[in-house]
Parts: structure tokens; C-alpha cells; sequence
């Protein structure tokens, strides 16, 4: 006999009332995110208190937990999916992707090995492949599925560690790094935040990084890279997060292939510049790169919980990310486990099949494009209204400043108070900037030129305010 909580789920999971009102509630929200306000009203922030009670002592009502999900979360939302968000990196969601998801979430598949979901493993495999391809990658590269960049880069790093000191006859996994041959870091002055992460989680230490000069767009310097040797562990950049700019892969990888130096690219969203054609001149040499980190989540819209590792050398990979190498036996179908530090893990690759499979060689090539034009767009009608455009728009990323910081910042705070949309600040060369990503695959010509208004009404606030103040 079951019990009471076992019968209360199971007529849950039987009359699915709960799924019918979650779904009506969805697409209300999906009807209304073009028009909402992009960043949440003041009001909605404050009804989140609503959330914060004494952990309940007995078992709840579903209808009142979604209903209440519904009521204050929604209104408190980020409308990430419509078209005028232009925060941080952070892409929309493709509506193949999205119902994939939604189908796959009833499954609750864990992808750790191949006999806990077989069909988790097979989509990882197709969608490996097809990736391979896009980024016109060899044929002995890996993927390993994870959770966004920042754990993508991670694994990349460990595997070059691995690889690095395995070379110089030393075991990372088995002595650790007390006694061990010293692996030298390199990069660029404007590697992201996520990078120094990694290579302080992974022991090398932020102090040993030898930092190497970048141009005025955060480009690294190639003769500024100093001599490489087999010892060293090279990071590179397609896509700087605030100018968009990609190193120049041709010429310092070619250096540090000859010098036997591990290579990874952070390509969290530029990476998918390779896979169009009339951007794919800015990833020129990529793939004599050893490994690689990208996002499903950004450029590609896939839904949230997407990264991915790409490693030319799948044993330094999945030695590095399991710690007896020995005990690895490679079944003959994919288990996923062997790629990704964890072992048990959610079904990001039926999103991301999915999202592949629907948009096809062409279709990621004109959402890649496409977000290029509007980026290229709100440029030009921003310098034709007046704004500076600091930067080369050469991929999805535009900085945009006023005459003075303290104009530029209070423009952000009335353009992110006005609702119309939401782009946000960083410090540029020393100048405070308004950052504008354009990483969703729903901006329209109209959307930005609704937002250069909103851009342009912000600053006339901005400017009052300074006169009177
Ligand atoms: C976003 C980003 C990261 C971190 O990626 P997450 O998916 O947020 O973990 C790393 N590098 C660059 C260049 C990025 O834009």
C-alpha cells in the first residue's frame, strides 16, 4: 500500500492539473515578454520577500506552490527571451530547444554513463560530432557536456595540466603538485574572470600567470607572447566579453604548436563565429588549439545549463577529470562521466541536439550573422545620436559611452529604470561604458531602434539631472 505522500504525488503525476496551469502560466509569459518590462518593476523586486518564511513543517499544496511561483517570480523575472536585453552575455532560448527540454524534463535522465540513459548518450555523441563539424574541428576531438564556460574551461585546463606534466614524467593525479616540474601559465591581460577561476581552483596559483599585453581592442599582442616550451599552458580569447574582440589565433598558435605548448581558447560565445561564414575569418587557425570552451546558452540560444569542453586529446581529458586513469574502461557506447568532473548530471544535450538540429548549418550561421547586424546596427544609430562607440563591432559586443563617465553612468541607471531594455556597465580603458550584447535570437531591427530611443531619453534625464545637481 502506498502511503499518504505517495498517494498525494501519485494523483498529482496521474490528474497533471498542476502541468496544465505551469503551462497556460508559460505561455502567458511567453506572450507577453516582447511587451513586459525588461529588468523587473521596483515593485515586483520587493513582493520577493514574499518567498523568504520558516522552512514548512509539513507537506504543502502543489496548486498553491506553482500558483505562487507564478504570482512573484514571474513579475521578478528578467525578460531574457524577448528582444531588447542586452545584459552580460546571455542569450534567448530557440523554441525547438525549449519544448525538447520540456519533453526531456518528464524523463529525468542522468547522463553519467550509457546504461543509465541510453538515449542521453546517444544525443551527446550525435551532438559532439555535429559540433566537431560547425567548428571545423578534427576528427579526434572530444566533448565533454557541462554546465556553462566556466566549468568548460576548467576541464580544458585540467586536461592540459594533465597532458603537460605527464610529458615532463609526472603523475598530477597520483603526486599531486607538492615536488612537481613547474607548468608555466600564459595570457592575455584581458582573460575573462572565469580563466583566473580555473587556475586558481586547478593550483597553478594567480601570482605565476604571465600576463602578455593586448591592443586597444584586448587583442593579445602576438609578439608580446613570450617563448613557449613544452612546460606551458597558452589561454587565448575568441570573444573578449567586452569588446567582442578575438586574438589572433594563425600566428601564436603556429609559435606555440612549435614549441609543443598546450593551447585553449576561451570561446564561451565567440567560438560560434567559426561556424559562419562571413565571420569565420576571426577564428582563422582555431583549430590547431589543443582545447576549447564554449556555451550553448549564449550565441546559440540553447536553454540554461549548457557548456562544453572540446579537447583535441581525449585521454589527457578524461584522465584528467577522472583520477585513477587505470580504472577507466572505455565501454563501447559513449558514457559521458569520462568527460565532465561530475558523475551524475542533467540531459543538457537533448537542448542542445535539439537546438542544432533545428537551426542546421544554415540556421547557426544566420543567428550567428544576425546577432553581428544588430550588434553593427545599435552602433550606428547610437554614433548618429550622438554616443561614442568605443570599440571595433566585429562580433555581437558594442561599448557605448557620453561626453563624461558621470553622464554615461546616469544614462545606464535611467535607461535600466525605463524598462524599454537593459544593457550593463563596465570600465573600459578607464572610462566608464554602457556594454551592449546582442546574444538573442528574437532582436529585431525594431527593437534596437526602440532601444537607441530609449538610449537617447535616458541621456536627455541624465543630463537634466547633472544640471540641476
Ligand atoms: C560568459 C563567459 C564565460 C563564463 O561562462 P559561463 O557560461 O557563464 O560559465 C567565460 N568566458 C567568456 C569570454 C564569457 O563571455
Amino acid at each position: 500500500m502506498p502511503n499518504d505522500l505517495q498517494k498525494k504525488m501519485f494523483r498529482e503525476m496521474e490528474q497533471k492539473a498542476i502541468f496544465r496551469q505551469a503551462q497556460e502560466w508559460a505561455f502567458d509569459y511567453a506572450d507577453g515578454v516582447q511587451e513586459r518590462n525588461v529588468f523587473p518593476t521596483p515593485e515586483a523586486i520587493a513582493d520577493l520577500e514574499r518567498f523568504v518564511e520558516e522552512l514548512p513543517p509539513s507537506t504543502g499544496n502543489a496548486e498553491a506552490i506553482i500558483k505562487q511561483l507564478q504570482q512573484y517570480g514571474s513579475p521578478a523575472s528578467v525578460a531574457q527571451t524577448g528582444g531588447r536585453y542586452f545584459g552580460f552575455v546571455n542569450g534567448g532560448v530557440i523554441p525547438a530547444a525549449l519544448a525538447a527540454r520540456w519533453l526531456s524534463d518528464f524523463w529525468d535522465q542522468n547522463t553519467a554513463l550509457y546504461v543509465i540513459s541510453p538515449i542521453a548518450a546517444k544525443l551527446e555523441e550525435v551532438s559532439e560530432a555535429w559540433l566537431r563539424e560547425l567548428f571545423g574541428l578534427p576528427e579526434n576531438t572530444v566533448a565533454g557536456f557541462v554546465s556553462g564556460s566556466s566549468l568548460a574551461i576548467f576541464c580544458g585546463l585540467a586536461a592540459a595540466r594533465y597532458r603537460i606534466l605527464q610529458n615532463l614524467g609526472w603523475d598530477i593525479n597520483k603526486k599531486g603538485f607538492s615536488g612537481a616540474p613547474r607548468v608555466r601559465v600564459v595570457a592575455g591581460r584581458q582573460a575573462h574572470g572565469t580563466v583566473v577561476k580555473a587556475i586558481a581552483l586547478l593550483g597553478f596559483g594567480i601570482d605565476n600567470i604571465e600576463w602578455v599585453d593586448v591592443d586597444d581592442q584586448g587583442r593579445i599582442i602576438p609578439s608580446a607572447v613570450p617563448e613557449l616550451d613544452a612546460g606551458t599552458l597558452l589561454i587565448l580569447q575568441a570573444g573578449n566579453v567586452s569588446s567582442g574582440a578575438f586574438d589572433p589565433f594563425d600566428a601564436i598558435c603556429e609559435k606555440a604548436n612549435k614549441a609543443r605548448a598546450w593551447v585553449h581558447i576561451d570561446g564561451a560565445f565567440g567560438l560560434w563565429a567559426a561556424a559562419s561564414k562571413r565571420l569565420e575569418h576571426l577564428t582563422k587557425g582555431m583549430a590547431k588549439a589543443d582545447s576549447f570552451s564554449v556555451d550553448g546558452h549564449k550565441t546559440l540560444n540553447a536553454p540554461y545549463d549548457s557548456g562544453i569542453v572540446l579537447c583535441r586529446d581525449k585521454e589527457a581529458l578524461t584522465h584528467a577529470l577522472h583520477a585513477s586513469g587505470s580504472y577507466i574502461a572505455y565501454s563501447e557506447n559513449r558514457d559521458g562521466m569520462l568527460y565532465t568532473p561530475e558523475m551524475s548530471r542533467r540531459a543538457r544535450a537533448v537542448e542542445l541536439w535539439a537546438a542544432l538540429k533545428y537551426l542546421g548549418q544554415e540556421g547557426v550561421d544566420a543567428l550567428v550573422y544576425g546577432l553581428h547586424q544588430r550588434a553593427v546596427q545599435v552602433a550606428r544609430e547610437l554614433a548618429a545620436e550622438g554616443f561614442q562607440i568605443l570599440n571595433d563591432v566585429v562580433f555581437n559586443q558594442v561599448l557605448v559611452a557620453c561626453d563624461s563617465d558621470a553622464i554615461t553612468a546616469e544614462t545606464m541607471r535611467h535607461m535600466q529604470a525605463s524598462g524599454e531594455c537593459w544593457a550593463g556597465g563596465a570600465n573600459w580603458q578607464g572610462k566608464t561604458v554602457i556594454r551592449i550584447s546582442v546574444c538573442s535570437w528574437a532582436t529585431t531591427e525594431a527593437d534596437i531602434t526602440r532601444s537607441v530611443r530609449a538610449f537617447v531619453a535616458a541621456r536627455e534625464k541624465a543630463v537634466h539631472d547633472l544640471r540641476r545637481a
